[in-house]
């Protein structure tokens, strides 16, 4: 008991939170894509062309992480330092836009839009499967 005579959450009791909590399998294949976002970029923000070891590099969506049907989608990202990731692309569509039109061209925009609003959810063993494939490949080209 406490000084005030209520109950202490034990430790190791945490109450079970629903939603907005990321599931593991989830977190691993973001940890995944990203990764292969980066390491596909030389680790080089494909905006200004800064490297990591001046700033922080992340791996920006195309269409939002909200879409788990594009969400682990290779097209659909690019690497980016913080600078050009949240105050430039993040904050300006028409950026974003043009940024990965020279990318992916804007026939691949169109179908990862169509299928980010269909709004399925993908077969998650199914993408880490092919995302650690992907991943062996950029690994073995890189060393
Ligand atoms: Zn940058």
């Amino acid at each position: 008991m406490t000084k005030l005579g209520m109950k202490r959450t034990e430790p190791g009791k945490n109450i079970k939170r629903t939603g907005g909590v990321k599931s593991p399998k989830i977190k691993q294949l973001d940890a995944l894509w990203a990764r292969i976002i980066k390491l596909r970029a030389g680790n080089i923000c494909e905006m200004c062309g800064q490297t990591s070891k001046s700033r922080g590099m992340q791996a920006a969506h195309y269409m939002g992480r909200v879409f788990h049907s594009t969400r682990w989608e290779l097209d659909n990202g690019a690497c980016l330092c913080t600078s050009c990731h949240i105050v430039d692309i993040d904050n300006d569509s028409k950026l974003k836009e043009d940024f990965f039109r020279k990318r992916i061209g804007s026939d691949r925009q169109d179908e990862l839009r169509t299928i980010a609003y269909k709004r399925f959810k993908p077969d998650k063993e199914k993408v880490l499967v092919q995302l650690k494939e992907k991943l062996r490949g950029l690994e073995n080209a890189t060393n």
